[in-house]
This record gives structure tokens, sequence and C-alpha cells, in this order.
């Protein structure tokens, strides 16, 4: 990817990620074409580009054929991503992950463009080598609940090497790995977004199984700034891009009392069916090769983030006393 004036198709444009990554392109000076069905990602998180000339938001799905023009480079976020929602969208996730990730790379093929996709550290599955690195080939249920999900991202990874040994597109992978800030859905169902929720709402804190199941959260600049790097450079390999610390999901919801100075009780649920219970990327790969690293703690990154969530809560509020 050149480092300016180039024509950029972002998929899943109006998702947490998705938004981000326009801003970031655009104040690269870069033009860009945002795509997205609406399904999970909300118009909200554009609104401030609405007056942006070099911004060109198109309501589309991506499982059906579309025609962006010519563009230098794409981006391929459109999947829904939180749990809660690729399971009430099953056939939906898996779709976009072929017919869509198919789609995308066609545009890519035809225009001669680079090409990244958004996979994840669920190829990973239920891991049983820790950390993650990215030669770990994983343990996935293929017929579990979260197989419309895996499955689709792992059947993506095959279909993007396929156009890159097949086709000769300029792919890139990257696996990314739990990431939060503003605008993730304060109603998601993923663990910020409820905690963070429930927490300023003065609610039980929900943790499911006993909490000792563990992630390791990337705040959303990181994330950000890892990806561009991987689209800069020359790997076609995956790539994991994902902070190395650590969590139990109970230290998690400790974390967020203390930024929310809340007082809550934890209330436990069972864990859902096939939930990982440990889950910590090996960024030695991106370490070396894009000289990344992450730079925001999860204290840092959750203060960061709780204006967004304090005026999701109130406004959500506002609507029901309405
Ligand atoms: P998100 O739900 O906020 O964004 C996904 C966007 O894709 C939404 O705006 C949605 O409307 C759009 N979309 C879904 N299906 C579509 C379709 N058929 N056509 C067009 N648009 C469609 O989720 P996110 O967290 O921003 O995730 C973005 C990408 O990153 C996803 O591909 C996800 O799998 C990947 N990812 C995210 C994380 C994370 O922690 N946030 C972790 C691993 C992978
Ligand atoms: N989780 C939890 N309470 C919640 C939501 C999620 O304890 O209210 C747990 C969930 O079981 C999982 C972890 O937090 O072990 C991360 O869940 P999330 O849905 O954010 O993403 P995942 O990493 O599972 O895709």
């Amino acid at each position: 990817m050149q480092t300016k004036n180039m024509r950029i198709l972002v998929t899943g444009a109006a998702g947490f990620l998705g938004s981000h990554l326009c801003d970031a392109l655009l104040a690269e000076g870069h033009t860009v074409v945002g795509v997205d069905n609406l399904s999970t990602g909300s118009l909200a998180n554009l609104e401030h580009l609405r007056a942006e000339p070099r911004f060109d938001f198109r309501e589309q799905d991506i499982c059906l054929p579309f025609e962006p023009g010519a563009v230098n480079f794409v981006f391929n976020f459109a999947s829904p991503a939180s749990p809660v929602d690729y399971m009430n969208l099953g056939i939906e996730t898996l779709r976009v992950g072929s017919e869509g990730t198919r789609n995308a790379l066609e545009i890519a093929s035809r225009y001669g463009a680079g090409f990244l996709h958004a996979s994840t550290s669920e190829c990973y599955g239920d891991p049983k080598v820790h950390p993650q690195s990215e030669d770990y080939w994983g343990h996935v249920n293929p017929i579990g609940p979260r197989s419309v999900y895996d499955e689709a991202k792992r059947f993506s990874e095959a279909l993007v090497m396929a156009y890159h040994r097949y086709r000769g597109v300029d792919t890139r992978l990257v696996r990314i790995f739990n990431t939060y800030g503003p605008r993730l859905q304060f109603n998601d169902g993923r663990v910020i977004s409820n905690l963070m929720t429930q927490a300023l709402r003065g609610e039980d804190l929900t943790v499911y199984g006993d909490g000792s199941q563990t992630r390791s959260f990337c705040y959303v600049s990181d994330e950000i700034d890892g990806i561009l790097r991987l689209a800069r450079s020359n790997e076609h390999l995956p790539v994991n891009i994902g902070n190395p610390i650590e969590w139990t999901i109970l230290e998690c919801a400790q974390e967020v009392l203390a930024v929310t100075g809340a007082t809550c009780q934890i209330r436990y649920q069972p864990l859902p069916t096939d939930d990982p219970l440990q889950r910590r990327p090996d960024i030695t790969r991106a370490r070396t090769l894009l000289g990344w690293e992450p730079k925001i703690d999860l204290h840092t990154g959750l203060s960061l983030s709780l204006p967004y969530f304090q005026q999701s809560v109130s406004a959500t509020a506002v609507q029901s006393s309405s």
C-alpha cells in the first residue's frame, strides 16, 4: 500500500473497527469508499464524516456483487463479530465470510488492488497451544454454535490465500484479538460492552462460568496502527495483532469497577458452549515484521472508552424514559 492519495474500499465501514479504519485512512489523505449493510453497524459511527468530500458511503450487502469503481486497496471488514450477533445471524455470517469475501476479492483482482482481510483469533478455536502463534492450526468445533463464525473466517483465510496463489492478488491476513474502544456497540453482548454498561447503570456484572477463562484486550488505536502497518508490508501470511497481556474475565470485571468507580456485585451465569478457555496472541511476527507493539494497557484503554459508554448509557436512559 502506498502512503498517499489512494482510493480505498472499506467493507464493514459502519462498524466499530471499520469506522476507525476509515478515519485513519482519511487522515492519511486517501479517498475512501465505505460499504456496509448496517446489519450490526450504525450510521452514527460515520456521522462525523457526513460532510467529508473524500468519503463516500454506500449501503450495500457485500454478499451481492457490487461495483465501487476502480480502487487501489480493499480492507474487508464486513462480518458480524460479537458472539451474540453472529449466533443471531448464523447463515448471514457464513455468507459474508464466503460469498461476501469472494465478491471483495473479485474487486481487488479486477483492479489490481491490494487486499487486507480481517480474520480473527477465533481461527484458533479453544486453543490447546498457548500463547497462540500464527503457525498453530487451531482447535475448532466445526459443528458447534460458534462454527458459523470460526469456520466462515477459516474459509475466508483459505479463499484469500487461493486468490493470492492462483490469481496473484496482493493479499494480507490480520488475525485480530479482542479489540475494544469507543464505538464498540454498547449493546452487542461482548464482555467489555456488557461490563461497562452494567457498571454505569449500577447493575450486577455478568460473568460467564467461574470467570477464570482468559482474553487479551487490545485498544482500538493500537489495533488500527498494527493493521495499517501490515497493509504497508509485503507479508502474505497471517499476522496476529493483539495485546499479549492476558486477563481472566474476573480480573477484567475488577478493572471495569476500578475505572467506572462502580460498586456492583458479580452475577455468575453459565459458560456458553465452546467458549474458549484461554486466549493470548504471540506477537513475535508483528514485532519482527512490522515493528509493532501495543502501547495502551487495559486500565488506560477503558478510561479512554469511558466517555463513549457514559454517553451511550445516558442516551438509552433518555430514550426509555421518553
Ligand atoms: P462490527 O459488528 O462493529 O462491524 C462489522 C460491520 O460489518 C458492521 O457495520 C456490519 O453492519 C457490517 N456487515 C456485516 N455483514 C455485512 C454484509 N453482508 N455486507 C456489508 N456489511 C456487512 O464488528 P467489528 O468489531 O468492527 O469487526 C469488524 C471485523 O473485524 C469483522 O470482520 C470481525 O470479524 C473482525 N474482528 C473483530 C474483532 C474485535 O475484537 N472487534 C476481533 C476479531 C476479528
Ligand atoms: N463474557 C462474560 N460476561 C459477559 C460477556 C462475555 O463473562 O457479559 C465472557 C465470555 O464468556 C468469554 C469472554 O467474556 O469468555 C469474552 O467474550 P466476548 O463475547 O467479548 O468475545 P469472545 O472472545 O468470546 O469472542
